[in-house]
């Protein structure tokens, strides 16, 4: 089971926010390998290999960590490969899955990636024309991902299989990728599918049944099926999360199957990234203000850091647990409710957005909150910010700091493993238009 622990020690937060100023992002080591052991002890019939999506947070020490237990990458573009190379990942422990046609100098660069043992995953035929003669002049498989008949997302946003969805190669095409393939002289090693992130498990076994008769129809070299990320967390108490165990056990017994009808014994690949690392980290904010506003409305709760670090509940109405700590002491979380909680608390972050908040719906409103009372100076530790939220945050909004990422490590101390953002990096690369552009007329 996957869940996302509401409440970190709170000594590590008051220490973290004391050391290294708020907002921050602080990840707990012990929660991260917990993930990383979930999804390594997934069953699988004939063996698993496990790339984690590294978009969901790509920071060097966490991909580094994450590496170490086991785990292979999965690049969302040439520039991800490129930053997890740089992070000492051997180029053969990653998969490229991107919507990029490489072209000019990139083709180069993706030789040198796959002479050193990158797979690249073609997702149109136009990627596959692009990349199919690197890879025939050094004689490497490839994937080619091909777009499910069904998706399934936690949000429609996140729905990456269905009919609107742009990814991979539709069913119909397969034929002529295939046959482009052939003309190249490249092998398709690896089937791939993807059908959304935080997907219902039901809608995944459905997938994977479906993507065996694909790969009997369509990949007769293919040795692995990829069937993607995705896997549900339970950030809230009241939230369901994947279990892993039971889809493993559900897809061996598919993988068997197959393997009896076709004789082939496929291995079997996952690609998560949010459960692996969304319940270990935290924004840690602190209570700046506390006001009511509008007629009679909420009570707001402003904290230092909101959409410009966590611009989930924004994109995706999602909820994040709060645990409200005070001094060294966690006075309320999500589990341990308590009479002084109180009813419509909106908790708000500090750019100038309605939608700068923590307590939003999936329309996007405003939907007031219970905890108890907080009060300035108060941190709140946000959880089940470990995934897609340093890595997908508008940091720069309202000229704001990127907040630094700090590591708890399991004997307690803490790492700081990105440092904030300085005021100068902020307007870096910046110029002044000069004389000679207004005269040239540019
Ligand atoms: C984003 C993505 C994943 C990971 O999804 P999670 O919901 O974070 O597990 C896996 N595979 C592909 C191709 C993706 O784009």
């Amino acid at each position: 089971m996957v869940s996302a622990d509401s409440s970190t020690r709170p000594e590590s937060v008051a220490g973290a926010a004391d050391r290294f100023g708020t907002p921050l992002y602080l990840y707990d080591e012990a929660a991260l390998e917990e993930g990383c052991r979930q999804v390594l002890s997934m069953p699988s019939a004939f063996g698993l290999g496990v790339r984690y999506a590294m978009k969901a947070c790509p920071t060097r020490a966490l991909l580094q960590l994450i590496c170490s237990q086991g785990l292979d990458v999965d690049a969302s573009s040439l520039a991800e490969a490129r930053r997890a190379v740089r992070a000492g990942v051997a180029p053969d422990r990653i998969m490229l899955t991107g919507q990029e046609v490489p072209g000019g100098s990139e083709l180069e660069e993706l030789e040198e990636l796959m002479a050193g043992g990158l797979v690249f995953n073609a997702g149109s035929l136009r990627q596959l024309s692009a990349a199919g003669p690197v890879a025939a002049s050094l004689g490497a498989r490839i994937g080619i991902r091909f777009h499910p008949v069904e998706g399934s997302g936690a949000n429609p946003a996140t729905n990456t299989g269905a009919g609107y969805s742009s990814f991979g190669v539709r069913i119909d095409d397969l034929p002529a990728a295939m046959r482009l393939a052939g003309r190249m002289g490249v092998e398709v090693g690896t089937a791939h599918v993807h059908i959304g992130s935080g997907s219902d498990p039901q809608a995944w076994i459905r997938n994977v049944a479906r993507s065996l008769d694909i790969v009997n129809e369509f990949y007769p070299h293919a040795d692995t099926l990829n069937l993607g990320g995705g896997f549900r967390v339970a950030r809230m108490p009241d939230e369901t999360p994947a279990d892993i165990g039971r889809m493993g056990l559900r897809a061996s017994g598919l993988f068997e199957d197959f393997a009896r009808r076709t004789g082939r014994r496929l291995r079997m690949e996952v690609e998560p990234g949010t459960c692996v690392v969304a319940g270990s980290g935290y924004l840690v904010a602190r209570v700046m203000d506390v006001k009511m506003s509008g007629g009679g409305g909420p009570r707001f709760v402003v904290l230092d850091g909101g959409m410009e670090s966590n611009p989930r509940p924004l994109l995706y109405g999602s909820r994040h647990p709060f645990s409200l700590v005070r001094g060294c002491e966690t006075v309320w979380n999500e589990e341990a409710r308590e009479a002084s909680e109180e009813v419509g608390t909106v908790v708000v972050g500090k750019c100038c957005e309605t939608g700068d908040c923590f307590c939003l719906d999936e329309h996007g409103r405003v939907a007031p909150r219970r905890m108890a009372r907080a009060r300035p100076g108060d941190l709140l530790a946000v959880g089940g910010c470990g995934a897609y939220c340093s890595s997908m945050a508008p940091s720069s909004y309202n000229s704001h700091l990127r907040a630094p990422e700090v590591l708890l490590r399991t004997d307690g101390s803490l790492y700081l493993i990105r440092r904030r953002q300085r005021p100068e990096e902020l307007v870096a690369g910046e110029q002044v238009a000069g004389m000679e552009m207004v005269e040239t007329g540019v």
